[in-house]
């Protein structure tokens, strides 16, 4: 069975954006590839080395968000990142092989350097896609689903593991070359209007919203300025509604668009509909969270045993690439 390997930052709890970018895949592909979902908290570190609690808690609203919308435990390892010593290991063989000026010029190190206010980066920061490529090849991962924003991450992660393999191998491929797998909405925008629904944003419709929180957050968005009564025609091309239309009503999205041109449904319909298909969607996940949050003990044991999993997989692959680099007696 090929693998897949992704996963999230434990920053705090997962939205819509996760969903549609990488989770709604996880679930998909569960029963076909065997699957380990990462609880980021040491890369979670590299921003929010400050907040210790907040990376802690998140611990717990990852594993359950990643629970909830129907990930079984029986099939996925669920682990956490800093009781992976493979991990750390192969992040300091990697460094070796990637230059930082490579790092600097990474477009999306660039963006979250700017979001975080940084402009003197840490080592640890400039570095996290050298780890997050030791995520992905401790257990020679060969698909890796995630969001847009990811993308020039696993690029570079593709030209550290060719340039070890060549570097190492004797024409034999010791790390797998991981590929991305990029979903049909690769980057939701935020709530309001921002290019990218993100947790640290203030924009974000989370899994764990209630009915009530889903309807307020939709009511708020902005939808095309320049409609200001029903009777005027709208432009669902610059309406943040239309763009959760097509990834979460997808069905009516072309009828909703043409209803929007011609004026025959206002904007407060519009988004009682698309209200509806995202609480229908939750519906079933709130079920799951609930079972969750009531067990715990079942959440962490899950994490523990998926630890112990990975670690057992991480050493094998260290033993490898050790042997391959000649670092023994
Ligand atoms: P943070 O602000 O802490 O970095 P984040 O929202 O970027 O949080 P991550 O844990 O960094 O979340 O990302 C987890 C996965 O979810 C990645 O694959 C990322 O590409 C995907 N993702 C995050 N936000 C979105 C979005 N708005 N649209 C599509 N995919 C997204
Ligand atoms: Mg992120």
């Amino acid at each position: 069975m090929k693998r897949i390997l992704t996963g999230d930052r434990t920053t705090g709890k997962l939205h819509l954006g996760h969903y549609v970018g990488s989770l709604q895949n996880r679930v998909k592909l569960q029963d076909e590839y065997d699957t380990f979902i990462i609880l980021a908290d040491i890369q979670a570190l590299t921003t929010h080395f400050e907040q210790p609690e907040l990376i802690n808690k998140g611990i717990y609203d990852v594993a359950i968000d990643n629970l909830s919308v129907g990930l079984d435990p029986n099939k996925v390892t669920i682990f956490l990142q800093s009781k992976i010593s493979a991990i750390a290991e192969l992040t300091v063989f990697y460094s070796m092989l990637v230059s930082v000026n490579s790092l600097r010029h990474n477009p999306t190190i660039k963006t979250e350097a700017k979001q975080y206010g940084y402009d003197d980066l840490s080592y640890g920061f400039l570095g996290y896609p050298v780890s997050q490529t030791a995520d992905i090849t401790f257990c020679n991962a060969d698909l890796v689903p995630v969001g847009e924003d990811q993308i020039p991450h696993i690029e570079l992660g593709r030209k550290i593991v060719r340039r070890f393999n060549d570097l190492y191998g004797n024409g034999r491929v010791i790390i797998k070359e991981p590929q991305a797998l990029i979903s049909e909405t690769p980057r939701l925008i935020g709530m309001d209007g921002n290019s990218k629904m993100g947790k640290s944003l203030g924009n974000a419709i989370y899994l764990s919203d209630t009915v009530e929180e889903v309807n307020k957050k939709v009511k708020s968005a902005v939808t095309d300025k320049n409609r200001i009564s029903v009777k005027d025609k709208g432009n669902p091309e610059i309406c943040t509604i239309s763009k959760y239309h097509k990834a979460f009503n997808h069905e009516e999205y072309n009828n909703i668009c043409e209803m929007c041109k011609n004026a025959s449904i206002g904007c407060v319909a519009c988004k009682n509909d698309l209200s509806k298909k995202i609480n229908q969607l939750l519906e079933p996940f709130r079920e799951r969270r609930a079972y969750y949050e009531e067990n715990i003990k079942e959440v962490r044991d899950i994490i523990l045993t998926g630890s112990q999993k990975a670690n057992m997989i991480g050493n094998e692959t260290v033993d490898v690439i050790k042997k391959a680099m000649s670092i023994h007696i």
